[in-house]
């Protein structure tokens, strides 16, 4: 039966005690992968000294901005997965590999992101043609048709309301 020894070092290097700090800030891939994401410049600066991880990450929220935060967060979740893929299936990546995905991932995320803000102010706009009141005396009809491909039928529902906007009757059906 194969047993594995239980160690505290780092499944990284295995040249260190693991702990927060290290394997996120001081361990050498961990350092490597920084300069890849191209994120050094965080990492030695002189603000974000903290003896503990947790510290130095919210001190790098209160005074970069929110596109270098995003990467620094994608670039810690790129190097935690590396650490238990190494432990868990062995498999090493590259400083370089992982500070690029990091940098990938981050774009990724924004581009997306940045698609999703323009629809939102898309949506806003056609917001502002609403439904209106039908006049005094009266009825208006509303109706909205659907057509599924290759079902061979369509669907559609309308429905009646008077001058106060209240419901008066309505139908759907298939055809
Ligand atoms: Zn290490």
């Amino acid at each position: 039966m194969y047993q594995k020894i239980c160690t505290l070092n780092c499944p990284v290097c295995e040249e260190e005690i693991e702990d927060e700090l290290h394997i996120f800030f001081r361990c050498a891939v961990a350092r490597d992968s920084w300069s890849a994401a191209g994120l050094s410049s965080v990492l030695h600066n002189a603000t974000y000294q903290q003896i503990n991880a947790m510290d130095r990450i919210f001190a790098v929220c209160d005074n970069e901005s929110s596109d270098t935060v995003g990467r620094l967060t994608m670039l810690l979740w790129c190097i935690w997965q590396n650490r238990n893929d190494k432990l868990w299936n062995d498999n090493v990546q590259m400083p370089r590999q992982i500070g690029r995905h990091a940098f990938d991932a981050w774009n990724d995320w924004y581009s997306v992101h940045k698609l999703q803000c323009n629809n939102v102010s898309g949506t806003t706009e056609t917001d502002l043609v609403r439904w209106e009141k039908p006049a005094l005396d009266w009825v208006k009809c509303n109706v909205d048709v659907a057509f599924v491909s290759g079902s061979g039928r369509t669907s559609m529902g309308l429905c009646f309301r008077d001058n106060s906007g209240h419901f008066m009757a309505g139908m759907t059906q298939w055809q």
